[in-house]
């Protein structure tokens, strides 16, 4: 004879991935029905564009299928409401690991008050990220915020966690690549992340503001602490990889916040109008001043092929950045067309949409030239 109580007890053993919990802890079980030999439930996900949803249900169905005396199991799947969610959350939350995570280079703590003994929050003994990785450009406009998402992208397809944090505050645009609006919202642990349909998770500025035409008037020290306080409240969850769009340039101010978050690599966007020589030059001190990795050079906007004839045009003039990279011994990640697709889909607000070969292959260099590691619920690198 089945029963509900045994039901239970066998989904105790599946876990949410993403959430590092029973799919029965998180109260994703509901509507239990059984009928001799058949059972059916309903699987409630955060959210019906997870893309674990077939290998959740997967887990759900053979684990009831797999108790003695059932011979159909039925799941049907629905979405929680935000109230759920956010209860699941917080049972995520519930009995969190003490030990700081990290990417092996650094504990991944942080300390506002200046001082070393300063506890580290909540929400970062929630959230063990092993790889983080910051994605620059000598000046504005030249792609860097949509390299960043179409990075992020790449490796959530790859099947990683992964988060992107717009620390650009002055020219926030990653929320509009993905086509999120909304401020974001507070737990008692502390900020939530947007969710993008892929399930990667967003954090910027830009969600924190009642309008986000609003012009974002910090300065120096203010940014600072904006960053340093999103850095500490966020409750990004385990992560394999936190995407940063750093700011562009290289002001005292940017550079004196991001080598106190734990970057553990760094990309270079630049365009063949900016000196090719100098941005790698650039590069290299950004990468010894903030002791972390060049993770290499992506070029953008390099050339357009023309869709009637083939030809490609090289219209911001010839490119030098293999040369220069060459000689510098820098890897070069990329050289990307423009693509006109590329932004249409950015101004749609459907990046993560937008499948590209090389971008999957600059993610896959960015990937390979990292340690292996998966971050784990309790902040352990595991190899
Ligand atoms: P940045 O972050 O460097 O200021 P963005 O990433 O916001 O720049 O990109 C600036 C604009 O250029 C956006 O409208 C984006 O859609 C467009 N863009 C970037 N890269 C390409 C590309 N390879 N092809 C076509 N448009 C692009």
């Amino acid at each position: 004879m089945v029963t509900e109580e045994a039901v239970r007890q066998a989904l105790g053993k599946v876990q949410d991935p993403e959430l590092g919990r029973s799919v029965v802890e998180l109260n994703m079980i509901r509507d239990i029905q059984i009928d001799g030999s058949r059972v059916s439930l309903t699987l409630a996900l955060t959210t019906l564009a997870c893309p674990l949803m077939d290998s959740l249900t997967g887990q759900v169905r053979a684990a009831v299928a797999a108790l003695p005396g059932v011979e159909k199991a039925e799941v049907k799947v629905a979405e929680m409401t935000e109230a759920e969610v956010k209860a699941a959350y917080a049972q995520m939350l519930q009995g969190a690991p003490h030990a700081p995570g990290g990417n092996g280079k650094e504990p991944v703590s942080f300390n506002l008050g200046g001082t070393s003994t300063a506890p580290e929050s909540m929400a970062r003994r929630l959230s063990p990220v092993s790889h983080m990785i910051g994605v620059t450009s000598g000046k504005g406009g030249v792609g860097k915020s949509v390299v960043a998402a179409l990075l992020a992208s790449s490796l959530r397809r790859m099947g990683h966690r992964v988060g992107v944090f717009d620390v650009d505050v002055t020219g926030a645009s990653i929320p509009k690549l993905f086509g999120l609006t909304g401020n974001l919202k507070k737990i008692p642990e502390g900020i939530l992340p947007h969710q993008t349909p892929n399930g990667i998770r967003v954090v910027s500025t830009n969600l924190m503001l009642h309008n986000p035409d609003d012009p974002v008037a910090y300065r120096g020290s203010m940014i600072n602490s904006l960053i340093k306080s999103l850095w500490r409240d966020v409750v990004w969850g385990p992560l394999d990889y936190l995407i940063l769009d750093l700011p562009p340039g290289t002001s005292d101010a940017q550079l004196t916040v991001m080598s106190e978050l734990p970057l553990e690599g760094l990309v270079m966007v630049t365009t063949p109008q900016d000196l090719a020589a100098l941005i790698v030059r650039k590069a290299v001190r950004l990468s010894r001043d903030m002791n972390v990795r060049l993770l290499g050079i992506v070029e953008n906007m390099s050339y357009f092929v023309c869709p009637e004839t083939g030809t490609r045009h090289e219209v911001f003039g010839p490119s030098h950045v293999e040369e220069v990279t060459a000689l510098a011994e820098v890897p070069l990640l990329a050289r990307l067309p423009i693509l006109p697709a590329l932004a249409e889909a950015s101004d749609a607000g459907k990046i993560e949409q937008f499948q590209w070969p090389e971008m999957d292959a600059v993610a896959e260099k960015v990937r390979a030239s990292l340690p292996e590691g998966k971050a784990t619920r309790d902040g352990i690198v595991a190899m």
